[in-house]
């Protein structure tokens, strides 16, 4: 009977949105845990900051700029990391977000909301996940092994309220979730694995402003409902989402492919009675 293996130490893993608050995190633990890390983001002073911090720390990372949504920015940095490290072990398509314009509220009523801000988060949730897995999932193809951990939901089992344009970008990000594990099994190698992360509430940029009251610095309405349906009665930390990927991305899971993997405190357990 082997030992079940968690290592990721010299695995060279990719992390788009890497600047930001969940991914900046996962990038940090992932290198402690001796993965070499590709910290990518639209915006690379911030990439850079993580990657310095990394490397600080004696860890092994760099900073790539990388727009998701473009094509050519995306084959330009898969370039760069091949370059440095000369494989990818692990992609995490991290970048994605809501916006307020996308959102219903008392000033933004549903049949007010932009085309263009419902194609925004569609494109950044959905487009910004299947892009990049085009392009280092072609390098894992040959290869023949990798694993690609995208970033759903809860908003993907049941659409929540007000995040209309949110909620079916993630159910798409889930759904393109089982589609590539098959895809990359049945047609490539059945080691390259395809699966996500849904994180229940964590109190972060996108959703602040929905869960805290600017002026009180309380709870809104909908902060309080999220706290009653979420049976731990608190929010997430970002580096309770680490110990997940860890197992997705180690051979620890090496038979788990097209799974979404609640990580919520019980939020998707309870029906609220
Ligand atoms: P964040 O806004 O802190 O980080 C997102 C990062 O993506 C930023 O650094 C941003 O610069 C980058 N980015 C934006 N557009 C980009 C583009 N076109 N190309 C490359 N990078 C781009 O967000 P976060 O809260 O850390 O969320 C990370 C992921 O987790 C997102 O997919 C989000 O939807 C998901 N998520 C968050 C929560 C939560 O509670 N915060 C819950 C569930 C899922």
């Amino acid at each position: 009977m082997s030992k079940v293996s968690f290592d990721i130490s010299g695995k060279v893993a990719v992390i788009t949105g890497g600047a930001g608050i969940l991914c900046s995190t996962m990038s940090k633990h992932l290198a402690e845990y001796g993965a070499k890390i590709a910290v990518l983001d639209l915006f690379y002073d911030k990439a850079k900051e993580v990657a310095d911090e990394i490397v600080a720390k004696g860890g092994d990372a760099i900073a790539v700029e990388c727009d998701v949504l473009s094509k050519e920015s995306i084959e330009k940095a898969c370039e760069t990391v091949m370059k440095k490290y000369g494989r990818v072990d692990i992609l995490i398509n991290g970048a994605g977000g809501n916006k307020k314009e996308a959102t219903t509220s008392e000033e933004m009523k549903f049949f007010d909301i932009p085309k263009e801000a419902l194609s925004w988060v569609l494109n950044l949730n959905f487009l910004g996940t299947v892009m990049p897995t085009q392009v280092f999932g072609k390098v894992m193809a040959e290869q023949g092994e990798g694993c690609v951990i995208n970033i759903s939901s809860m908003a993907a089992f049941t659409p929540l309220t007000k995040t209309i344009s949110y909620s079916a970008a993630k159910a798409a990000v889930s759904n393109f979730t089982q589609w590539m594990a098959v895809h990359f099994a049945k047609e490539y190698s059945p080691k390259i694995r395809v699966n996500a992360i849904a994180p229940g509430f964590l109190l972060t940029q996108q959703n602040y402003y929905l869960l805290i009251d600017k002026e009180t610095g309380q709870a809104t309405p909908r902060g309080a409902d999220v706290m009653r349906k979420t049976p731990m009665g608190r929010y997430g930390e970002p580096d309770e989402l680490v110990g997940g990927v860890i197992y997705l991305a180690s051979e620890a899971a090496s038979f788990v492919t097209g799974i979404v993997l609640p990580i919520d405190g019980g939020f998707l357990a309870f029906a609220g009675v």
